[in-house]
């Protein structure tokens, strides 16, 4: 009840939850295959121009793993592109030369590497919702490090067999194994019975585990990118899909409920009893 009236909006809500860099000194993020402990994890490419951001995410990144370079204009990012040949772009959207958005435009007639769009929120949010399928995510400014690396694994699982880039691939987390290209879910021995909408939803959360998704990006991503309305469904099928895991909304095990943000799958430390 305390405090209750400091988060009276969705907006505030995330400015109150991040804080840049701030998760920087907890625990490694839920260490995936990709970043090998021998130095030569994947090449990143960041393209943002402003150093507060650029410098420390940067850090951050050859930190959690991975090999960064760091430029802040659309030519430079080109030029980089050939030179670091990169497993994964991050791309701020306003470039001081130039729309991010044609950069990746380009970059998608050069290759299929994985891009994630960075914007900021407010400004740029809109736009971004109907972004022509060129990206593969997005993140809205301020972020947090910690939510940017989740994404890049996700994205580099997602993509990381190359061509076709269906994200396909089977994910298993504790219990809980959802197998897309077959469309199957299972709980422990059991056979889930999902709906088109509750399967989508479980995988799109559990290939986020550990980070929030936004109501937002589940609305875009699950129903309609194009979704301006009532987010009601979200919550109903939430509720639906929780009840089918036996999870208890007040005490969940696997879906936890972000006040005011959204959603966020358990990792498989958070469900290993063992850890
Ligand atoms: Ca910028």
């Amino acid at each position: 009840m305390l405090r209750r009236t400091v988060t009276t909006g969705r907006a505030s809500a995330r400015q109150a939850r991040v804080k840049p860099w701030q998760s920087l000194r907890g625990p490694p993020l839920g260490r995936g295959t990709l970043a090998s402990v021998t130095g030569q994890g994947p090449r990143i490419l960041l393209v943002e121009d402003e150093v507060s951001i650029a410098e420390p995410f940067a850090r951050v990144l050859a930190r959690e793993g991975f090999v960064p370079t760091v430029v802040g204009t659309a030519a430079e990012a080109l030029d980089a592109f050939e030179r670091v040949a990169p497993d994964l772009v991050l791309l701020d959207l306003a470039l001081p030369d130039g729309d991010g958005r044609d950069v990746c435009r380009e970059l998608r007639s050069r290759s299929d590497v994985p891009v994630i769009m960075v914007t900021a929120r407010g400004t740029e949010i809109d736009r971004i919702v109907g972004l022509e399928r060129g990206a593969d995510d997005y993140v809205v400014k301020p972020f947090s490090g910690a939510e940017v690396v989740a994404r890049i694994r996700a994205v580099l699982r997602r993509t990381g067999r190359g061509t076709a880039a269906t994200g396909s691939e089977p994910v298993t987390i504790g219990p809980v194994a959802i197998d897309p290209a077959a469309r199957r879910a299972q709980l422990g021995e059991d056979e889930l019975e999902l709906s088109r909408k509750e399967f989508d939803l479980l995988v799109d959360l559990m290939r986020h585990a550990g980070t929030v998704v936004t109501r937002e990006d589940l609305m875009a991503r699950v129903w309609d990118e194009n979704w301006f309305g009532s987010t009601k469904t979200l919550d109903v099928h939430v509720g639906w899909l929780r009840r089918k895991l036996g999870d208890d909304p007040a005490a969940p095990r696997f879906i936890h409920t972000i006040r005011g943000v959204g959603f966020r799958f358990a990792t498989p430390e958070e469900l290993d009893p063992s850890a």
